[in-house]
């Protein structure tokens, strides 16, 4: 059976690894043999969906036996007017990650290339290599995007290049004037990705305008989420903003009714909750700026980060990863990033980053300092 499977099996699909998915919680506790665990490592929202789109959803369970509005009409005119942007300019994903998918399968031929940065959203070469195109991997410098390396990657069989802003892993951010540069430097007939999955999330000065640039007419398409700081990353939805000729292309690779209607209802109460999002700045901001503090006192680093997650410098990931496993904080590893001596910290409530700090001490005490 092995043998005869592989057969079918073109190459570049054999070669994929699985994007590695935490487990469920309750797995983790039962195999551990320990309860009342916390989840620091999927860049959740700590304080949960919006209490407005949690009641919305009452109203949405009533019309479960309809197919959802595959045209998401509610929802795209509620964004438009929020970004001020075109409903046409509206694209509506099963979470972000499928409007990664609809730009691939779009633009990218077998043997085409897009160029994006590594360590980056470790989504992107699984698409790209599941399309049969090439995944341009540019490192990052000083963990960051590196944009002149990048553009220097740009040949003429690129046909998309990603700029995930925050970066994930990293938290990192490009500022506008060295976007600017790239959007103006890159060839026509590139498309450019500019994923801000977590931008709600960003207060430091010069972030990029990227709506700018679409309204401006550039080949850019900018994707955003309700999964990060909307805290609906169970619902799955997600939404790209790109010229309309751009969007109407993408259009047609898309499943008609790919974002659900209980998504829909409960992403239109979300936009309607600016407190939630508010108090879920608020409580990043509050608990990034403690863990740095702390986790500096013990002289260990952290990578400055405009996101709700972090990477802390601990020289042996692996090790610290599985010694707060064990005590019940979960954390992402980052090896499979290229970053073996740091581990991916997701900031918590309160309680929870304190329950990390006091895991952390105890871990890297008993792992020799
Ligand atoms: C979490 C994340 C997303 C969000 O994906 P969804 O499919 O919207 O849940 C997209 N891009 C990056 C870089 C992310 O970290």
């Amino acid at each position: 059976m092995k043998e005869r499977v592989k057969k079918l099996v073109s190459p570049e699909i054999a070669s994929l690894v699985p994007y590695p998915p935490g487990k469920p919680i309750e797995e983790v506790e039962r195999e551990l043999g320990i309860e009342g665990s916390i989840k620091l490592a999927s860049n959740e929202n700590p304080l949960g969906p919006s209490p407005k789109a949690v009641a919305a959803l009452a109203g949405g369970i009533a019309n479960l036996h309809r197919y959802p509005d595959g045209s998401g009409y509610y929802l795209k005119q509620r964004l438009a007017r929020h970004l001020g942007v075109e409903p046409e300019m509206i694209l509506l994903g099963n979470g972000s990650n499928e409007i990664i998918e609809f730009v691939i399968r779009t633009f990218v031929s077998p043997g085409d290339e897009v160029v994006m940065a590594q360590p980056s959203f470790a989504v992107y070469p699984i698409v790209v290599k599941a399309t049969r195109g090439s995944a341009v991997e540019v490192p990052l410098k000083g963990l960051t995007h590196d944009l002149d390396a990048m553009l220097a990657a740009v040949t003429e069989k690129t046909k998309v290049l990603f700029v995930a802003n925050p970066n994930n892993p990293t938290g990192t951010v490009v500022k506008g004037e060295a976007l600017d540069r790239l959007i103006k430097g890159v060839p026509d007939g590139v498309v450019v990705v500019i994923d801000e999955a977590y931008r709600e999330y960003v207060t430091g000065d010069g972030f990029p305008d990227s709506l700018a640039y679409v309204r401006g007419g550039k080949l850019v398409v900018v994707l955003r989420t309700f999964s990060k700081i909307y805290g609906l990353a169970g619902l799955r939805v997600g939404y790209g903003i790109a010229d309309r000729e751009v969007v109407s292309y993408l259009e047609r690779v898309r499943q008609p009714f790919n974002v659900n209607s209980l998504a829909q209802v409960a992403a239109l109460a979300a936009l309607d909750d600016s407190e939630h999002l508010e108090k879920s700045r608020e409580n990043n901001r509050q608990g990034m700026e403690f863990l740095f503090k702390e986790i500096g006192a013990l002289g260990m680093e952290c990578v400055p980060s405009e996101a709700n997650f972090f990477l802390v410098q601990v020289g042996r990931g692996r090790e610290v990863y599985e010694g707060l496993l064990r005590k019940g904080v979960i954390v992402r590893p980052m090896e499979s990033y290229g970053l073996p001596d740091y581990i991916r910290v997701t900031v918590g409530l309160p309680d929870e980053n304190r329950r990390f700090l006091e895991t952390f001490k105890e871990v890297t005490r008993e792992l020799g300092g």
